[in-house]
């Protein structure tokens, strides 16, 4: 009998309160995976019941004592990263060097929010004599966190741990189909001190446990990271309930690459920009710019790259049957739009490979910026190079697109860097670089990729309310303050 995973609510495992589970699938090899709770709205309940009761005393908990335990936390993930990379290769199958440094990543979330309790601070506001004017953070009280099945212990510790920092407790709600790691960093919570109910984990379908989660009246903040037409969904129920909501969406990222730029070292992270996680991140960069005088050389060069790649070494399988599914529907739709393939558009003849949810790598050159693989997310390992003239023609296909979440340029000419830099419609811009993983950096999209902003110290504004209190130590009467708001 296949494994069983549960709920964990308030500091301990939780059967599904209708016992119901659904078989997960190992998406290396097609076959079965661990049994996943499938919960239902008394689950969710019991779950934000718990936060709920937590939440009065973690936001009261001294600071340096809420610092330490997310400090305790990042280093037992570390000292047990190899049971948490296992863990998600069983959900995802991605490469231990891959799950590995995720671990890595979502233990760094931790430990910098951990030195950050106290912070951001609140301000003094100089208005008049006699008053004293001051801001200061509060926390929300109970936080409903979603997230996807991508890279899915990263995501859960990058929305978790400045959350908690900020003094609010969790019910996190992970993607059905890697839903491992989310309960074993809520157990490793759990062990390492956290307060029975600040960290809790609901399991089951989007649709139903993810929708009850967002509608709970108690949920007083909605952290959502997935897709559009979900985050869509998600971001009518917020507004009915007047709930702030972050939403970190999908990216048809623009890697723009200039003839001036080292273009050796420029290919290789062309190559490291969309093919990490197998293309499954939401930042890839999946529209290659390239300057025409250099389009095909440069596609050639990435091609190489590419086509040294190894799905089942290299790269993972696609996470899930329906994604699988997906990246096979856009090779057909390349096919018919009539894209120039450079390598792969297929699937591996690898015989070890088979059931696997395996795709090549793939390039397709000349691809103009109205191609559906132009301006579609496909999420997976997927390039298009698209060919641009000038700096103005660069611009304006990187910001033609629905999406907006990082970008990058690479030239030599530093004073074009800044200006094509402080044109692009995104959040993250990289120069001569692809990316970082860095936690301190603020990340989030414009248009459909979401608002709001994760990692930084910046997230700390999106986990906490403003409070402004007015002093006054004036002993005269009638004084006037003013027409209030
Ligand atoms: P998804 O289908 O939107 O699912 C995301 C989460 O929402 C899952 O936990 C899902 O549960 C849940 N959900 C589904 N329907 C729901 C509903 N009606 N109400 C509440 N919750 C619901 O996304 P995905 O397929 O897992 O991930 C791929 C997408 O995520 C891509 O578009 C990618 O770009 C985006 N992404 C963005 C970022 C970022 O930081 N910007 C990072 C990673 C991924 P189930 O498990 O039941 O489906
Ligand atoms: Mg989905």
């Amino acid at each position: 009998m296949a494994p069983k995973l549960n709920h964990w609510i308030d500091g301990r495992s939780a059967v599904p309160s209708n016992n119901s589970y659904r078989e997960g699938v190992n998406p290396a090899t097609g076959g079965g995976g661990v049994e996943v709770a499938q919960g239902n709205v008394d689950d969710v309940k019991a779950a934000v019941a718990s936060a709920e009761n937590a939440a009065r005393s973690w936001r009261r908990f001294p600071s340096a004592q809420r610092g330490r335990l997310l400090g305790n936390l990042a280093r037992t993930m570390r000292e047990r990263s190899q049971e948490l990379a296992e863990l998600e290769i069983q959900d995802t199958g991605k490469p231990l060097a891959v799950a590995l440094s995720e671990v890595e990543n979502s233990a760094a979330y931790f430990e910098f929010y951990a030195g950050l309790v106290n912070f951001p601070v609140g301000d003094t506001l100089d208005v008049e004599p006699d008053q004293h004017i001051y801001t200061r953070r509060e926390p929300f009280g109970v936080i409903g966190v979603i997230t996807p099945w991508n890279v899915p212990l990263n995501q859960a510790a990058r929305a978790c741990a400045p959350a908690l920092a900020a003094g609010n407790v969790v019910v996190v709600k992970p993607a059905e189909a890697s839903s491992q790691t989310t309960v074993a960093l809520a157990q490793m919570a759990t062990e390492v001190g956290f307060p029975n109910g600040t960290f809790n984990v609901v399991l089951g379908k989007g649709s139903e446990v993810g929708t009850d989660l967002v509608r709970h009246p108690s949920v007083r903040k909605v952290a959502f990271t997935g897709s559009v037409a979900v985050g869509q969904t998600i971001g009518h129920l917020a507004a009915d309930r007047v709930i702030p909501l972050t939403l970190e969406l999908g990216g048809k990222s623009a890697n723009i690459v200039f003839e001036d730029a080292d273009l050796d070292f420029a290919a290789k992270e062309a190559v490291r920009a969309f093919t990490t996680n197998a293309g499954q991140i939401c930042s890839a960069g999946t529209r290659l710019l390239v300057q025409r005088s250099i389009h095909d050389k440069f596609v050639r060069a990435v091609s190489e790259v590419v086509s040294t790649l190894r799905p089942g070494q290299d790269l993972g399988p696609m996470i899930t049957r329906d994604q699988y599914q997906q990246v096979q529907k856009y090779f057909d739709v390349a096919k018919e739009e009539g894209l120039q393939t450079e390598v792969g558009g297929d699937l591996p003849a690898d015989e070890k490979l088979q059931g696997g949810f395996y795709v090549n790598p793939t390039v397709y050159s000349n691809v103009d910026n109205s191609a559906r693989l132009a301006q579609e997310e496909v999420f997976g390992p997927v390039l298009v190079a698209i060919p641009f003239d000038t700096e103005e023609d660069a611009i304006r296909i990187a910001n033609s697109s629905d999406y907006g979440l990082v970008a990058a340029v690479w030239t030599k000419d530093i004073s074009r860097a800044f200006r094509v830099t402080e044109e692009i419609e995104a959040g993250q811009v990289f120069i001569n670089t692809w990316s970082t993983g860095a936690v301190q950096t603020p990340f989030g999209g414009h248009k459909y990729s979401g608002y709001g902003r994760e990692k930084g110290i910046e997230a700390l504004n999106h986990y906490s309310h403003l409070k402004c209190v007015v002093v006054s130590y004036a002993d005269r009467q009638g004084h006037s303050a003013g027409l209030p708001d």
